[in-house]
């Protein structure tokens, strides 16, 4: 399988490069030629479990490794480390079908990619033959950065710093990036939103990929973002694990579409969704939902993408992106066009707007649906959506389940709907605790307690525990100043 940039196809890279460098040279995004040929069988995989299942779509998409490497790599990122044996477990609920993705380590769907992902990446820096020690830059909207933190904590040869935007994440997020352990890893707080602190990281890519500095310190750069073709990947196997279980319980028959509903913001999940169906799961539509910051709905329904557009502080956080990276990978695979590619996002950069073809919206329209709420809907769903059927949910999936009724609304002849569930609702608990009802006076950990009184759901001890544990990383920067602190503050 050949992987090439979105914005050209001159650069060409291994998976393994692919997963070792994050970002393409030219500032695109690593992607496959194709993902149809790969010789997936869905139907050969529906049986097995998640590691089974896993090894074997990782092995398609990142073909640098063996499959018993990849058996390995799976063992030992998920065994013991989620809630359920499963890692993602399904849960009916009324008419629909909820694909639990919350149920790791720091209770966000990025768990289930950033398990992996440390161990993937110190396996491709041996199979590169490259003796640098790896520095990690990302930028979070508030899960990926602690998802990335646990996952990288004390794993030799790497090192991480998470830009987070100061204000623009929840207080339980904050707090979990700021107490992470780990003489490698660092959280920082800089002044502006999560497109700036993405914009930011992409920048130092193309700044200090060559810098000296990093150099004499014996050190590469790599992103645990979703523009790393190594976090992508293991995202689609849910898909098909859903997918598995609905066959299983007797919902569909093999062969049966399935509809998928993904909270979104850098448009990696549902990306992750495109992929599955072009290696053969039978997916019906992709509902792309999205919270005030409505960018993508608009761009899925006319073609226009134009982040020239009041930017919302939500009660989903982790959506309030203007900027979705991913979305490029999906065009390139749209229309196979590199030079195009390279024109948009050049546009994107210059103008904040471009608008495609209309062949593409065409293509684009076959694929997705696109739907959004603001605050008030989101809220008022996740007290809908409990006292109708007992479900709790966060913030985020909350803005799914109000796309999911809209999108039934529109399209009677859908097939049957899985929501993507990308949050423990216990990660958010103000926003939760006033969609139930509850009025509560106090902080977090007093909208936690009223809401595991409300709702009988225990609160996870690793968020409940958060309250005892000392802050460690404190640093809080202007936008300009990113570089510098990636030089002089790095900690391996
Ligand atoms: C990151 C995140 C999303 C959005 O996922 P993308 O891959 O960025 O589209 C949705 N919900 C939660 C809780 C998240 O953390």
């Amino acid at each position: 399988m050949q992987i090439i940039s979105t914005r050209s196809e001159a650069i060409e890279a291994t998976s393994a490069e692919a997963v070792l460098r994050g970002l393409a040279p030219d500032g695109g995004l690593y992607c496959p030629r194709s993902l149809s040929d790969m010789g997936v069988d869905y139907k050969q995989l529906l049986d097995m479990d998640f590691e089974a299942m896993a090894a074997r779509l990782l092995c398609a998409l990142l073909p640098s490794f063996s499959l018993e490497e990849m058996e390995e790599l799976v063992h030992r990122a998920y065994a013991g480390k989620f809630e359920t044996a499963d890692v993602t477990p399904t849960v009916p609920v009324g008419e629909d079908t909820v694909l639990e993705l919350f149920r790791g380590p720091t209770g966000a769907f990025k768990d289930v990619a950033l398990s992996i992902l440390p161990h993937l990446l110190t396996a491709a820096r041996e199979k590169c033959h490259q003796k640098e020690d790896i520095l990690i830059l990302t930028a979070t909207s508030g899960d990926t950065g602690k998802a990335a933190m646990a996952g990288f904590e004390d794993v030799p040869g790497t090192g991480i710093i998470v830009f987070y935007p100061q204000g623009g994440v929840s207080p339980v997020q904050r707090l979990q990036m700021v107490t992470q352990p780990g003489k490698n890893v660092q959280a920082c707080a800089v002044m502006g939103n999560f497109d700036d602190a993405q914009t930011g990281v992409k920048k130092a890519f193309g700044d200090l990929s060559g810098a000296a500095a990093l150099k004499e310190k014996g050190l590469v750069l790599s992103s645990a973002n979703s523009i790393n073709l190594g976090r992508l990947a293991p995202q689609t196997v849910y898909y098909f694990k859903a997918y598995g279980d609905l066959v299983r319980r007797g919902q569909i028959q093999v062969g049966d579409l399935v509809d998928f509903v993904v909270p979104t913001g850098n448009f990696g999940d549902i990306l992750a969704g495109f992929f599955a169906k072009q290696m053969g799961l039978p997916i019906g539509k992709l509902v792309c939902a999205s919270n005030q910051n409505d960018v993508l709905t608009d761009f899925l329904r006319t073609g226009v993408y134009d982040r020239n557009r009041p930017f919302f502080r939500t009660c989903s956080p982790s959506m309030d992106i203007l900027i979705s990276s991913n979305l490029e990978r999906m065009l390139y695979l749209c229309c196979e066009d590199t030079q195009l590619i390279a024109h948009l996002m050049e546009e994107l950069k210059q103008t904040g707007r471009y608008d495609v073809p209309a062949g593409l919206l065409i293509k684009l329209k076959r694929l997705f649906f696109a739907a959004s709420c603001d605050d008030e809907q989101t809220k008022k769903t996740i007290g809908r959506v409990f006292r109708k059927t007992g479900y709790l949910c966060d913030p985020h999936t909350a803005v799914a389940f109000e796309a999911a009724r809209q999108y039934k609304a529109a399209c009677p002849d859908h097939h049957p709907v899985v929501i993507l569930s990308t949050a423990s609702p216990y990660k958010f608990p103000a926003a939760v605790a006033e969609g139930l009802g509850l009025c509560c006076e106090g902080d977090e950990f007093a909208h936690m307690e009223a809401i595991e009184n409300h709702t009988g759901r225990p609160i996870p001890p690793f968020l409940g525990n958060l309250r005892q544990m000392p802050p460690l990383h404190e640093d809080v920067i202007p936008l300009s100043d990113m570089e510098r602190y990636i030089l002089e503050e790095a900690r391996l």
